[in-house]
Order: C-alpha cells, then structure tokens, then sequence
C-alpha cells in the first residue's frame, strides 16, 4: 500500500477556504477527517511527516480493534488516512508554523501554503520537545532552523547537519541536497524511523553522510552556526564543521508551540477543552495527545477525534451565521 498524500494543484482548486482544517493527521487527525469528510464537509489535513507522529513511529501496534495481528504503527495509520481520502479528505504533507483562530474565519499558516477554514481540529500529539540542544535557541536564524523548505537556499553549497530520524527529517535532508554541497545527517537512534524507500534513497544519496545513533550536544558558534558537537554510542565525542543545523528531534510534550499563546494551556502544557473536544474558541477543536487528561492510545485518540468531528458537522450544518460566512 503506496499513498501519495501530497496536494496536486488540482485538488486545491486555487480556492484554499475548507469547512475543516485538521492540524495533524496522526489517529485523532485522521478519524476525524474520515467523519468530516464523510459528512460531505470540505476537508484538508496538514500533516508533517507519517513517521512524525507516536503512531507513525510505532513499530508494532496489536490492540488496535479489528486489526488483528501485529502491524506497523504506520501502515495502520496509513489505512486511516487513505479510508479518510476516499470520502473526499485531501491530506498535505506540510508543517503548521502559525495560526490566527481569534476571527471567526480561521488562518492556517503552513511552510507550504495558507488556508483558511470555519473550524480548526488541532490533533498535531505530544511527540514536541521540551529540552532544547546546548546553542539551539541563541544560534536560531543564525544558522538553526527548522524549515529547509524555506531555508535551503541561504545555504548553497555548504556544509550543514540535519538531527532526527522521521520521515520528516529525512525529506529535508534531501531537499537540502539540492543546494548545499553536503549534509551531515545526525539519526540519534541506530536506526531511521521511515519508509524503506525514504531510508534507501537516503543513505545512498552521494551528499549524505550517515551517523546512526549520534545525538547533537551543542550548536557551537559565536554570531552564526560554525560546528555542532555530537555524542555517538561507544565512541568519543566529535566536532563536526557545519554552517547549518536543521533540528527535527522529538519528545514527549504536546505540540502547541504554533499556537503562540491564543489558547489557554494548563500547567502541564495541554490544552483545555469541553465535552466535546471544544476549545476556549468557538470552532477550535483538539484531540489526541495533544490533551492531557487523556489515556494515550491510540483507539482514545480516534475516538476524540470522532467526537469532535460530529460536533463540527453539527455546528456547520445548523447555525445559519456560519452558513451565510461560507455562502459570501
Ligand atoms: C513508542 C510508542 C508505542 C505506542 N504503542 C501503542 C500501542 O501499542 N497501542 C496504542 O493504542 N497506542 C500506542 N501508543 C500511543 C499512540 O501512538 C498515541 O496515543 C496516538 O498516536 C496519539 O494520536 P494523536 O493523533 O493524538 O498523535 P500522533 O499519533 O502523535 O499524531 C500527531 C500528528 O501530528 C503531526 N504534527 C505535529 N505537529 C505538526 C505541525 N506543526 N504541522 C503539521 N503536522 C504536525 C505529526 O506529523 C503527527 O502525524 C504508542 C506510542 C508510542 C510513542
């Protein structure tokens, strides 16, 4: 099973406007589409990478219900997105930088693209980092960054280093091989966590060096990126020249950073919401791990996200306000 999940011009229709805008296409993401979407509501998944997410990375799943046998956390959320696709969702492989909810038309800003929707399902799990690396956050703009998409090209011809080990890291590191003369690609675990096309073209990539279970320490630089110090398992600490560091780590915090603020977040980091996976702001929706007081599974997750898009075809189907917005 092969899906190509990227947006074609055509399916964009030039009109980026959606009745739905899920953040995230992880199992609360992508239930929630297969409901939207089957409810005849335009629907558009953003979604960074498949191997992005806690259920992308899983290696093995065997309590999902009606799957039984064990299956890769990402070929089962490969069904979901693809069942979701056949009712008319259209999924985007891109990443969330900044939103505008306040308005009652949402703004969606991607790296690829912005969108607008009446409703916003915010689904994007709890793989974010807390901690950053030694020199990340004083080096940011300077040489780190997070988007080769929107980076690459300052960096032609250069020396840079790319950390992660997902298909979201992988896919940068390639596009960064269309400017630059070589990639230093840091997986910080013995092995990728991607598609076995992505890993090989990958590593075979002439531009690529490979350091399987090479975490970065520390951005080394005094105005702009110069080195990045790594650790490697069972070998001594090393120093490697590079003018770039692109970071694509995980953790373990929900990911709300895009949000800059215009929800309330608990102590703990999560969002807050009603019964109905509703938001401080009308129209606003999360689900999944994103939440705190939530059993991580990734049947919950689906669940959440089935709520949440039953009460939104609710919502757009019998308030007259927001049905004469979508008609102007
Ligand atoms: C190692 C491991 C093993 C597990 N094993 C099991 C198990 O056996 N059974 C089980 O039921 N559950 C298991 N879980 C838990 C389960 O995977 C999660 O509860 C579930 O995946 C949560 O779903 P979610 O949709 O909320 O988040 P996720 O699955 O994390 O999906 C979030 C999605 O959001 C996307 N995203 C994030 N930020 C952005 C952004 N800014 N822009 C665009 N997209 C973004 C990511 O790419 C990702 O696809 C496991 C989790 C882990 C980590």
């Amino acid at each position: 099973m092969d899906l190509n999940l990227d947006l074609n011009a055509n399916q964009l229709n030039h009109d980026n406007h959606y009745d739905v805008v899920i953040i995230g296409g992880g199992p609360a993401g992508a239930t929630a589409a297969i409901y939207t979407a089957r409810a005849d509501l335009k629907t558009l998944v953003i979604d960074k990478g498949l191997t992005a997410g806690a259920l992308g990375l899983t290696a093995k799943i065997a309590n999902y219900p009606g799957v039984p046998g064990e299956i890769s956390g990402a070929d089962l959320l490969k069904m979901m997105r693809e069942q979701a696709q056949s009712f008319g969702a259209i999924f985007t492989s891109d990443k969330v930088q900044a939103v505008d909810l306040t308005a009652e038309t949402k703004t969606i800003f991607a790296n690829g693209g912005t969108y607008t929707a009446r409703t916003v399902i915010i689904a994007t799990g709890s793989m974010g980092r807390g901690q950053r690396v030694k020199g990340e956050d004083e080096l940011l703009g300077r040489g780190v960054s997070y988007c080769a998409t929107c980076d690459a090209a300052f960096f032609r011809d250069q020396v840079v280093a790319v950390a992660g080990n997902s298909d979201e890291a992988i896919e940068e590191a390639l596009f960064l091989t269309k400017f630059v003369q070589q990639v230093h690609f840091l997986s910080p675990t013995p092995e990728l966590k991607a598609a076995p096309q992505m890993m090989a073209e990958l590593t075979a990539h002439p531009k690529v060096m490979m350091h399987f279970g090479t975490a970065p320490r520390e951005v080394m630089g005094t105005d702009r990126v110069e080195a990045v110090r790594v650790a490697q398992r069972g070998r001594p600490e090393e120093i490697i020249p590079v003018t770039g560091a692109f970071i694509y780590l995980q953790g373990g915090k929900p990911i709300t950073d895009f949000l800059q603020g215009q929800l309330p977040i608990s102590d703990t980091g999560c969002l807050i919401v009603d019964k109905e996976y509703q938001t401080a702001l009308p129209g606003v929706y999360a689900v999944g791990d994103v939440l705190c007081n939530h059993v991580k599974q990734a049947v919950i997750a689906a669940a959440e996200g089935a709520v949440a898009a039953i009460a939104i075809e609710k919502q757009l189907h019998h308030r007259k306000q927001l049905v004469a917005d979508w008609a102007k």
